[in-house]
């Protein structure tokens, strides 16, 4: 098993977001989480990156049989795990290909790699990015700052081709693209997941993600819990009828 999570409570400034919630991921799976705004979805996959809102009360994580809550965000990045997030940070002063090269290397290091120099790495970037028609310019720029909502996402899509993480974990990287913008990520998604290793862990709302990538489960989670697990026709039912009709009431009333 890739990732076991056991009765996990957390708690985001004292609140109780995640109450008891438990989550099998085998290698080569496809989890889909969905659920009304404000469930918990966005809180599961940061407390999995180790994010510093998220207090973890109660609960296991093993991640490759070990425990993931004993390690720090580094250490899971290097054990492959990755998380594209709904809103990525702008951060000035930093250049994006200066911190792809970074983030590279110390995967590397970790794993007593050799690492890229800066030739090898713009051959590699260079490589992968034609692949998938993302622009270069992107590469020159400082991280994310005064990216478009689109050139954003495409950015965390080279951060995932070029770290091939073992458990790619997406939050909502379709909100905001156009047609020809989800393709590009399912192309992506879908290339990597080639490897039967890799699992994928994905936070979305829309079938129009879903029809591309096809997943194995699809949970939906409700007050902080995973209330009904099903295959690909819960989300299609949850999209053509809602959340009432499959027997899950409005969180807010
Ligand atoms: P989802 O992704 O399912 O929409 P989230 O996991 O983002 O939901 O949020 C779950 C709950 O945690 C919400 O009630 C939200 O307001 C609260 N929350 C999330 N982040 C913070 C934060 N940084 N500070 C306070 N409350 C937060
Ligand atoms: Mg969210």
């Amino acid at each position: 098993m890739l990732l076991n999570i056991k009765n996990l409570n957390v708690n985001i400034e004292n609140k109780e977001i995640l109450k008891g919630l438990d989550l099998k991921i085998n290698p080569g799976e496809v989890h889909v989480l969905m659920g009304q705004n404000g469930t918990g979805k966005s809180t599961l996959v940061k407390t999995l990156s180790a994010h510093y809102d998220c207090e973890v009360t109660n609960g296991e994580i093993e991640y490759k049989d070990k425990n993931l809550l004993e390690m720090g965000v580094a250490q899971r990045a290097n054990e492959g795990i990755f998380m594209s997030f709904q809103n990525p940070v702008e951060v000035k002063g930093v250049n994006n290909s200066y911190f792809l090269r970074t983030a590279i290397n110390e995967k590397r290091k970790y794993h007593k790699e050799e690492e890229l120099d800066t030739m090898e790495f713009l051959k590699l970037t260079k490589k992968e990015l034609a692949k998938y028609d993302i622009d270069k310019k992107l590469m020159q720029r400082d991280l994310n700052d005064g990216f478009s909502g689109g050139e954003k996402k495409r950015n965390e899509l080279v951060q995932l081709l070029l770290l091939k993480p073992d458990l790619i974990m997406l939050d909502e990287i379709d909100s905001g693209l156009d047609v020809d913008a989800v393709k590009v990520v399912a192309k992506v998604v879908n290339d990597l997941l080639k490897d039967k290793n890799r699992s994928l862990l994905m936070i979305t709302h829309y079938d129009k993600l879903l029809s591309h990538i096809k997943p194995d489960f699809v949970h939906i989670l409700k007050d902080g819990k995973i209330v009904k697990t099903g295959d690909y026709s819960l989300a299609l039912e949850l999209d053509s009828k809602g959340y009432e009709a499959i027997g899950i009431e409005d969180e807010t009333n």
